[in-house]
């Protein structure tokens, strides 16, 4: 699909027993085409990102730049398969591609940490093994590579026909960026903004110390910005960012809420609160006893962004007692 002259949407399926796709872009330009961010690394996205660009009479080999919102695997994943065709060089924000080689090639190290963490945050020793390891199986879905263009907030990515401008955007990851399109007035969002689902902000070794204080920053510092459309990494294209920036702000604003009436009762763990929130799943409300270990494990890491957040601001504080963090209301 054309979004508009020159800019080509393609969906890239994600992998057999998930819903869903990825928008990938295609930026024509006099200089080469940029592509923004692929899909996941399976043969069946590969031969649909190779069907989107033929149906839109693109080339593989004109692609000279893929530009990585965020090195999530429905994002990077196919992006070293893509570039294994085209010759283009990878760029990405240089505090993401520092994630990379922990995440996907040396991952011992951080999955023993993300089990350290849920242990301190209170999930039981019969959970742990398998909340700890939900995210294994990701690991085969992604080609990784450490980008050959390192990004700052600031900088621009070109084709002599379009100049897309960087711009950091961490919280949903610590080195995500959206890319914004000044002459047509376009904001590719990456997960940064969806239209209609609230991207996951969770704590994790790899988030910073505050991920849910970094992306409310993160939502001010394009909110004034004048868009036309913007063209996010799933979902339908939009526009009335400033709207879609106060829903978002005012869900999360409720759910701060809900923590904080939680710790009315007691001093909690992240786990324990989490258990009495009402999550999500397949768009429906849904008991955190009824998730399975991966929507467990966010739940679990959502929570303890929403702590910290609440600890920055005050209204939070923790305590330790045998090596497990308890919260507390300080107001
Ligand atoms: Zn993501
Ligand atoms: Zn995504």
């Amino acid at each position: 699909m054309e979004v508009v002259n020159g800019i080509h949407q393609i969906k890239v399926p994600f992998p057999k027993g998930l819903s869903g796709s990825t928008n990938a872009y295609v930026i024509e330009g006099e200089k080469g085409n940029i592509l923004i961010d692929s899909g996941w690394d399976t043969p069946e996205a590969l031969w649909a990102f190779r069907e989107g660009l033929k149906a839109e009479r693109l080339k593989f080999q004109d692609i000279k730049t893929i530009v990585i919102t965020h090195i999530h695997p429905d994002h990077y994943g196919l992006a070293g398969k893509i570039k294994q065709l085209c010759g283009a060089r990878v760029a990405m924000h240089r505090v993401e591609a520092g994630l990379i080689d922990s995440r996907y090639k040396d991952s011992a190290e951080l999955i023993e940490r993300v089990g350290d963490d849920l242990k301190c945050n209170g999930v039981p020793q019969g959970e742990l093994l398998d909340l700890k390891n939900a995210s294994l199986w990701m690991r085969e879905f992604v080609t990784f590579e450490q980008p050959d263009i390192m990004l700052d907030d600031g900088d621009s990515v070109g084709n002599g026909s379009f100049e897309i401008q960087v711009i950091r955007t961490p919280g949903h990851s610590l080195g995500h960026i959206c890319l914004y399109e000044p002459r047509k007035k376009l904001l590719f969002s990456g997960d940064h903004i969806l239209y209609e689902t609230n991207p996951v902000v969770g704590c994790n070794p790899q988030s910073g110390d505050n991920p849910l204080g970094d992306y409310l920053s993160s939502l001010q510092k394009i909110k004034d910005f004048k868009i036309s459309f913007v063209l996010p990494g799933h979902g339908p294209v939009f526009n009335g960012l400033g709207l879609r920036i106060d829903k978002i702000i005012s869900l999360h604003d409720e759910r701060r809420k809900e923590v904080m009436r939680s710790l009315d009762s007691g001093l909690k763990t992240a786990y324990q609160i989490a258990q009495e929130i009402v999550w999500k799943a397949g768009g429906e409300g849904a008991a955190f006893d009824s998730l399975g270990p991966w929507n467990k494990r966010l739940a679990v890491m959502k929570t303890i962004a929403y702590l910290k957040l609440l600890a920055s601001e005050g209204s939070a504080g923790s305590v330790e007692m045998n090596s497990v963090l308890s919260y507390i209301s300080r107001e």
